[in-house]
């Protein structure tokens, strides 16, 4: 689950991390309000689960109040496109009207999991405000990823080698440990899958502050955070994604336009793949899980027939605890209530397959029935 801009930083200050004094606001009022409590020039910033906002005109200065309504204005409402959001780009309701600071330097600065090493790491460059991938693609030897036992966290011989990476000024090095420790923390207590503050600037007058900041919590976790339930913000996820996760469905909205139907993540990739073998494209992932029942996988299958890309289905079971033949009464059921009946290629094993093959066959609609992998790819690229 993706935070804010605004509730990242809200969440690090309550941890020690410094950050611009700042407010948010839903309407230009509220904007031109924040910007005279401010001092009057501030920075108008859209609220988006996206990085790329300042070159995406998402981030924009205003000298006085007023103007600050005005960029509020024109940005309340409409849809922000950076280059992560897709083409289709991310609502924008809320603005973050924040004093303006001057910078004398932008770095770089995260914590994220890293699942190679299997334990956190935190990483730090010189040449913040870019993004890190280009940097670490272009100049390696100017990003430090310091890895953190777990058991014994971040330790102070690890800030100051970080500090020094980022070659700050002697006067700013505890400050940097300190916050450092801070997001560390922050890290751990929330189950964060990342931190990321970029940039992280150091002020003409010799200052840390967090100028930007992301954050992800690992969605796994959020039963042991009540108080982040809160925090989410639907509208910026996709609708379809939402309401599978409300019905306890895993999926992933992708580009092509196969509807791929499966039980496990496991089965989901293999059948992602065989599809893309075939020549052509899962219009998603969609995983019913181990434990599925009939209204579950009719519950799945009409949301995945929601999607208007969806041009064919694969459904791949592999009977266990779920029954073939539950499985197959809930995709007859699910077709039965369609607006629209794209073809199905289904293939069965495992527990009851015959039975379900036989539901299938008895319910009069356009089923391809196959038995393997290969034939499920030839006969979905036919
Ligand atoms: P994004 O990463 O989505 O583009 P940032 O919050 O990093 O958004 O803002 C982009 C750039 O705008 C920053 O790199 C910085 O140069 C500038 N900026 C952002 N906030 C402020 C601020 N409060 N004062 C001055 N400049 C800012
Ligand atoms: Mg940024």
């Amino acid at each position: 689950m993706k935070l804010h801009e605004y509730q990242a930083k809200e969440l690090l200050a309550g941890y020690g991390v410094p950050v611009p004094e700042a407010h948010v606001a839903s309407s230009a009022a509220e904007a031109v309000d924040a910007a005279v409590r401010l001092g009057g020039r501030v920075v108008v910033k859209a609220q988006v689960h996206a990085g790329g906002r300042g070159k995406a005109g998402g981030v924009k200065v205003a000298s006085e109040p007023a103007e600050a309504g005005t960029i509020a204005a024109s940005l309340i409402g409409t849809t922000l496109v950076t280059f992560q959001t897709g083409p289709q780009g991310a609502p924008v309701h809320k603005v973050l009207v924040e004093q303006t600071v001057d910078i004398d330097r932008e770095l770089y600065f995260s914590v994220i999991t890293d699942g190679e090493r299997r334990r956190p790491v935190v990483i730090v460059s010189s040449a913040g405000g870019m993004e890190i991938e280009e940097v670490a693609r272009e100049t390696p030897d100017r990003v430090l990823t310091e890895p953190i036992d777990p058991a014994i966290g971040l330790q102070p011989f690890q800030g100051r080698r970080l500090a020094e990476a980022l070659e700050l000024p002697a006067s700013a090095v505890r400050p940097f440990v300190a916050l450092a420790e801070a997001c560390y923390k922050a890290f751990m207590d929330t189950d964060a899958s990342m931190i990321e503050i970029n940039p992280l600037v150091l002020t003409k007058d010799g200052r840390l502050l967090a100028l930007d900041a992301k954050m992800s919590l690992d969605d796994d976790a959020l039963f042991r955070h009540a108080d982040a339930a809160a925090l989410r913000d639907t509208a910026q996820e996709e609708p379809l994604e939402v309401e599978a996760s409300e019905a306890g469905i895993a999926y992933v909205k992708l580009d092509g336009n196969v509807g791929c139907l499966v039980n496990g993540a496991g089965l989901a990739m293999a059948t992602m793949d065989i599809v893309k073998s075939a020549g052509a494209d899962p219009a998603n992932f969609l995983d019913v899980g181990g434990g599925a029942n009939e209204e579950k996988i009719a519950t799945a299958i009409l949301l995945m027939l929601s999607d208007a890309s969806v041009e064919r289905v694969l459904v791949n079971i592999f009977g266990g605890i779920l029954r073939c033949d539950i499985a197959a009464r809930g995709i007859v059921d699910a077709y039965a209530k369609a607006d629209r009946r794209p073809p199905l290629v289904v293939r069965m094993l495992g527990t009851n397959a015959d039975e379900g093959k036989q539901v299938l066959a008895d319910s009069g609609l356009a089923i391809e029935l196959v038995d393997t992998l290969r034939e499920a790819a030839e006969a979905i690229a036919r």
